[in-house]
């Protein structure tokens, strides 16, 4: 049975420059589509994918990732916003790897843009005052 998944990979600063994510199609007959990719102000490498493959593939293919050191999440939880925590801080805006938040340029308040958002998680030890939720 082929499956597809949507995966956050966050690569220990030790594996940001390694060749990981092509091993996964050469040596386990995956195929990925790089959704994004960036670096943390930790320099921890973060990579949103989406992998295609059959079933046991995958799963060799995760063991693999693990194995070597990077650290895999999964997208199926939703992060949103508690609005009544919220200070408008805008610690989360450079955090986020999508863009989620922006600054209204007229209220100077922070929008959440929950519709980019990719569950990745990292604004949620960023956020002050913890208005940053996961919910699974
Ligand atoms: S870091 Fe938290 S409190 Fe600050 S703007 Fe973002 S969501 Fe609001
Ligand atoms: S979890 Fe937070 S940092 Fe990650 S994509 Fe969503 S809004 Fe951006």
């Amino acid at each position: 049975m082929v499956i597809s998944k949507r995966i956050v990979l966050h690569f220990p600063q030790r594996l940001v420059d390694r060749p990981i994510v092509s091993r996964l199609v050469r040596d386990y007959n995956l195929e990925f589509n790089i959704l994004k990719a960036s670096v943390t102000p930790e320099e921890e490498g973060l990579m949103v994918l989406e992998l295609t493959g059959e079933q046991e593939d995958y799963d060799k293919g995760i063991n693999y990732l693990t194995k070597t050191g990077v650290r895999i999440q999964s997208l199926s939880q939703d992060v949103i916003r508690n609005e009544e925590r919220c200070t408008h801080c805008g610690a989360c805006i450079t955090i986020c790897p999508t863009g989620a938040f922006e600054v209204d340029p007229i209220t100077r308040l922070v929008n959440f843009h929950d519709e980019k958002c990719l569950a990745c998680g990292l604004c949620i030890k960023a956020c002050p005052p913890r208005a940053m939720e996961v919910h699974f």
